[in-house]
């Protein structure tokens, strides 16, 4: 590596990626380091440009199936604050390292609201907008105001809008054209001071009534999500995993209505652009694979999208089990499933 005697930031080598990843697996990176701030990004970056480079979050949307062979770099960049404010909108900017689900329970403390269906998600603030996370009828594009990214090589700081980012489902410019190639600094959201619930997803109106909600706030939404998610999915501290291993795949109508007529049970949503998505989760547990365990790989028995770590699995042998059920799929519905999961 160029440079390295000058620089001041520590640089670690061959530095085990188990902690920094909610699959725990032990991958290793050959170098390693942390930035909180643009400088010292800017300094770590000054090396040999052949070294690929990686930028880290909370690493809950990643699988390791080899060492790293380059540089990883995790972001602690910190800080929210507020940058100004409209009649009906806040306008909050937040440090890409700050944690996801902190960001939303600040939000919820301050009345901003927004983002209180898209609490106890996983990772860090900055990962949110690379694939647009979502759940409960909410995406961090209906929030979404701005974000500053450090270009890794022109080493220079770009601004993007909602329109630059190209958001689409579990989707944005970052994971296509611009993939690696910035560092996500800050986002900036824009959030309602006068909250809009939107309850008619998934279980939370039965929930609300669940826990004795007799008036709507955005603390009681963020509270019945927090209870579905966690009676739903496993806690990566328990049983390691990273969330959706796969998207659901969006088809035609007539695909989908060909698929129908074979298959009444088949679920699926119309979506307003005319296409339909169908549930991954429901094509994987057709398959037979829901709760099934190869070694420490496996497939949760109560949520098929989601695969697991039991205990010492490879990042590879995830990925072969996640290749099974994708060419399994593939042979019974004809459709090809894509991995929402980064491989890394
Ligand atoms: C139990 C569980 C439940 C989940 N539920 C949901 C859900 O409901 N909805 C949903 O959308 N997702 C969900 N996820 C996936 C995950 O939480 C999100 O994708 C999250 O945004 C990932 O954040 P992270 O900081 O952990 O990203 P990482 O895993 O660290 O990184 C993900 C990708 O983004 C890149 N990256 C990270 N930070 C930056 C940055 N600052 N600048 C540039 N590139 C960066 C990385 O290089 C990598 O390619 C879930 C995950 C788990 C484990």
């Amino acid at each position: 590596m160029k440079n390295t005697e000058v620089c001041i930031m520590k640089i670690h080598e061959a530095v085990s990626l188990f902690p920094y990843n909610t699959f725990r697996i032990d991958a290793k990176a050959r170098y390693f380091s942390t930035f909180s701030n643009v400088d010292e990004l800017s300094e770590l970056t000054t090396h040999d440009s052949r070294l690929t480079t990686l930028v880290l979050g909370g690493g809950s949307n990643i699988l390791f199936i080899k060492d790293y062979d380059g540089l990883i770099l995790k972001n602690e960049i910190k800080g929210i604050e507020l940058q100004h404010e409209d009649v009906d909108s806040v306008y909050v900017k937040a440090g890409a390292g700050e944690n996801w689900h902190q960001f939303v329970l600040y939000c919820i403390d301050h009345n901003w609201a927004g983002v209180e269906n898209l609490s106890l998600i996983p990772g860090n603030v900055g990962a949110a907008p690379i694939q647009n996370i979502g759940a409960y009828g909410v995406e961090l594009d209906d929030v979404f105001w701005s974000l500053e990214a450090f270009h890794l090589q022109e080493k220079k700081i770009h601004t993007f809008t909602e329109t630059d980012c190209g958001f689409d489902y579990r989707d944005s410019i970052f994971k296509n054209r611009y993939k690696n190639e910035f560092a996500i600094l800050s986002v900036t959201f824009r959030l309602k001071k006068k909250p809009v619930f939107h309850t008619n997803y998934g279980a939370i109106t039965e929930e609300l009534e669940k826990i004795g909600v007799k008036e709507l706030s955005i603390k009681a939404v963020s509270q019945a999500v927090i209870n579905i998610r966690n009676s739903k999915l496993p806690d990566p501290n328990t049983i390691p995993n990273a969330g959706s291993f796969f998207k659901n795949p969006e088809v035609p109508t007539d695909k989908y209505e060909e698929l129908k007529s074979k298959l009444p049970d088949i679920i699926a949503y119309p979506l307003a652009k005319g296409t339909v998505k169908l549930a991954a989760a429901w094509m994987i547990e057709q398959c037979g694979w829901k709760g099934y365990r190869k070694g420490d790989a496996g497939c949760h028995a109560k949520q098929a999208l989601v695969l697991v770590n039991y205990g010492h699995a490879k990042g590879n042998e995830i990925y072969d089990l996640s290749e099974e059920i994708l060419q399994s799929v593939k042979n019974k519905f004809g459709i090809t499933l894509e991995r929402e999961v980064n491989i890394i």
